[in-house]
């Protein structure tokens, strides 16, 4: 079969790919498998039986339904959700937002595709611009992105150890001289894979940097507040017209409704509605069918802060305690985990990759992602990228306490130490 540049591009089989599979043939295969790889957020029994209950409204209203299932919605999405929405952030935040500041996709990885091509590539004046990603590790998802390449400009981060085997990424601003083809400034916080939140003022120096560079700001905050809240970390959330601010409802538990939200100037939310509308026609509704009721009386709010927070919160304390427990005496570090839903564990000197490492867990039957993905962009060797993991603490406790000692032991095994 003869494929186009595109078709090329979009079906080779990336690494990312590859991982992809692995995590789906895991869920689907034989149930010994320890899921530590994925991004999928916990079937909290709370929140899964709230949703449940509103679909069960739905469904034994017949209008309701028809609204539901039986309409296109426009294409920038339901507007009871818009304005529900637009109340929301107004009234939270205080934010001078209309339901034109807000558009749906579907899902924010789709959303993130329009955004990042929109911005840049190839432009009529024949220049190519690209994301600036201000620091690795950043989320996988972005790098099969572009439509062309080169779409990243990376650069490492500042690197700080505390004395109880932490460490926390920062913003190298020394480093961040920007370069003249920036198209945008590209950041999620919280961090996926890292669980790093990036401080209030590292994101006011960016937020002026993009606006001396006259780019946007993109912020990712799939994990971020007020919903779905998996911060454990004071951090403020701030929004202006040069800030592109992209949100989703997969991490308060409904990743299947494929719903992304992005709040930006009127002028970049009218230009992915278009693109939604030449693209899918129109939103899913499902998604806002669901969720309108939690919006409109701000219930999400508490159900982020009072369920789902504490809920990861409690798991990634687990989480670091047991790592801290079965890796004693090795050389490693984990990094803070100020939000999200991973830790992500740091063996430095470690004398296999973090791929072989990846690979002899998946033997072990555990799977973890190995840090090597989260550089997009990031040509330049350096060792650390292949001295990192990232473990999932979303699975039951059980789960991830099993997983977390066959890590150690090969980690102990590949440092020659037992
Ligand atoms: N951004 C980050 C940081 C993520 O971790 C994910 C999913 O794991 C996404 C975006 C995409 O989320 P979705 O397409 O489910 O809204």
């Amino acid at each position: 079969m003869k494929l186009s540049r595109f078709g090329k591009r979009f079906s080779a089989h990336t690494g990312t790919v590859q991982l992809m599979e692995d995590l789906g043939d895991a869920l689907t295969g034989n149930g010994d498998v320890l899921m530590l790889g994925g991004g999928n957020p916990a079937h909290i029994p709370e929140v899964q039986s709230f949703f449940r209950e509103r679909l069960q409204r739905i469904v034994e209203s017949p209008r309701e339904f028809a609204h539901m299932a039986g309409n296109y919605d426009p294409p920038r999405g339901d507007p009871r959700f818009l304005a529900a929405l637009a109340g929301l952030f107004r009234e939270r935040f205080g934010w001078n937002v209309s339901p034109s500041n807000i558009v749906l996709t579907a899902g924010s990885q789709a959303g993130f595709f329009l955004i990042l091509n929109m911005l840049a590539g190839e432009c009529e004046d024949g220049t190519r611009r690209r994301i600036l990603l201000p620091l690795a590790p950043e989320y996988i998802g972005y790098s099969d992105l572009g439509l062309t390449d080169p779409m990243f400009s990376t650069r490492r981060p500042a690197i700080e150890t505390f004395p109880d085997r932490t460490f926390k990424y920062h913003v190298d601003f020394d480093a961040l001289a920007p370069d003249d083809d920036t198209a945008a400034i590209c950041v999620s916080r919280p961090t996926n894979p890292t669980g790093n939140v990036l401080t209030d003022i590292e994101m006011e120096k960016l937020e002026r940097l993009a606006q001396s560079m006259e780019v946007p700001l993109i912020v990712d905050n799939a994990y971020g507040m007020p919903f779905p809240n998996i911060l454990f970390t004071p951090a403020t959330l701030r929004w202006n017209e040069n800030i592109i601010l992209c949100m989703s409802l997969s991490k308060i538990g409904l990743p299947g409704a494929r719903t992304g939200i992005v709040i930006a100037s009127e002028e970049i939310t009218a230009a992915i509605a278009t693109m939604n509308g030449k693209l899918s026609l129109a939103m899913g509704s499902f998604g806002p069918a669901i969720a309108l009721d939690l919006i409109q009386s701000g219930e999400i709010l508490s159900l982020s802060e009072n369920v789902i927070r504490p809920y990861y919160r409690r798991k990634a304390e687990r989480a670091m305690a047991l790592c801290h427990e079965r890796l004693a005496g090795l050389d490693y570090h984990i990094h803070k985990a100020e939000g999200a839903i991973f830790l992500w564990l740091w063996f430095r000197d470690l004398p296999i990759t973090n791929d072989e490492l990846y690979e002899r867990l998946k033997r072990r039957g555990v799977l973890v992602l190995s840090g090597s993905h989260f550089f997009p962009g990031l040509d330049e060797d350096w060792r650390h990228r292949y001295e990192c993991i990232r473990v999932s603490i979303a699975m039951d406790d059980s789960v991830v306490e099993r997983g977390i000692g066959i890590i150690a032991e090969e980690v102990r095994h590949a440092y020659g130490a037992g």
